[in-house]
């Protein structure tokens, strides 16, 4: 089963006489037990996306299908969908709001009708998965630092035990040590369970290709780019090539070109094919964000 979004588009401000489109015509499935990033600058349309997963927003065009059901149907079950699509919000700050770190972690819970021993078992269960000091559980979840709140953020959406869970920039704010700690965490909540997927968005790549099977680059709304991490890492490259290199060049496996001092240089996604038929061509392993950055010019 997934979640599948078909030729989405959402408009902003339809209603208040203003358009502001955010996304356009977005293809993207989220499978089982699948690790998707995705990624984009700021403004892309990352949030506008992660809210549209869990049935915050409604696609203005197009259609998201949940385990095979279209979520515009009249008589689908909204409420499913949020408790099934577990949305850690962009700013931790806008999911915390009981009085004591324990009470907010139990609220989703108990939003789905558990009982309170349900509830306490399962919060206690995700703020040891997030890693949080059980010395902070009564404190005001209002005095912690960005870190921890966004702990205990991550493990409110965690005890609701979604199928899938969507991260907005869950990393955004955190030192590295932090960051890392996360993902590991991440990656933990995913292999302990073969029913979960995860989809997180991030503007730092570093965190999503070594993390995610699979990635989306998006850029002015629209998706850019979409590949298995695997492939982007074996067969994407740079060709650094001078102006007769160029000239003699067989262009039918290059994506973008950019002129540079000493010539061009051009992003492939046939790595092997130039390493085989230009052996003297200067041939780069680009990193994600300069494939990322060729891909939107
Ligand atoms: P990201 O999360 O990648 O920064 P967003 O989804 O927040 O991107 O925003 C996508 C685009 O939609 C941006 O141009 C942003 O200014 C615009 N936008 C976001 N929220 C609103 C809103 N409530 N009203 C109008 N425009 C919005
Ligand atoms: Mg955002």
């Amino acid at each position: 089963m997934s979640i599948i979004l078909d030729n989405v588009s959402y408009v902003y401000g339809q209603n208040e006489g203003y358009i502001k489109q955010a996304l356009k015509d977005i293809n993207l499935v989220i499978g089982k037990n699948e690790f998707i990033g995705l990624i984009g600058h700021t403004g892309s349309g990352k949030s506008t996306m992660t809210q549209i997963l869990n049935g915050l927003l409604v696609p203005t065009t197009g259609n998201m299908y949940f385990e095979g059901l279209d979520t515009k149907e009249k008589n689908f079950n909204k409420k499913e969908l949020r408790q099934k699509v577990g949305l850690v919000f962009q700013y931790p700050e806008h999911q915390l709001f009981e009085t004591t770190v324990f009470k907010d972690v139990c609220f989703g819970p108990k939003n789905m009708g558990l009982s309170q021993k349900e509830c306490e078992l399962r919060a206690f269960e995700a703020l040891t998965m997030v890693g949080f000091d059980s010395e902070l559980f009564y404190q005001s979840p209002f005095e912690l630092s960005g870190g921890q709140k966004r702990r205990v953020a991550i493990a409110g959406v965690m005890a609701m035990k979604p199928e899938y869970i969507v991260l907005d920039e869950p990393t955004a704010g955190l030192d590295v040590i932090a960051r890392d700690e996360l993902l590991e965490m991440l990656r933990d909540f995913i292999e302990k369970d073969e029913e979960r997927s995860i989809l997180i968005s991030s503007h730092i790549s570093s965190d999503l290709e070594t993390l995610c099977d699979d990635l989306y680059m998006i850029h002015q709304g629209k998706v850019i780019m979409h590949e298995d991490t695997d492939v982007l890492l074996s067969d994407y490259a740079l060709l650094k090539v001078d102006e007769e290199e160029y000239s003699k060049l067989d262009r039918q496996y290059i994506l973008r070109t950019k002129k540079e001092s000493y010539g061009y240089s051009c992003l492939t996604n046939q790595k092997q094919y130039y390493a085989e038929n230009y052996p003297q061509m200067a041939i780069e392993k680009g990193n994600i964000d300069e494939v990322i950055t060729m891909m939107i010019r």
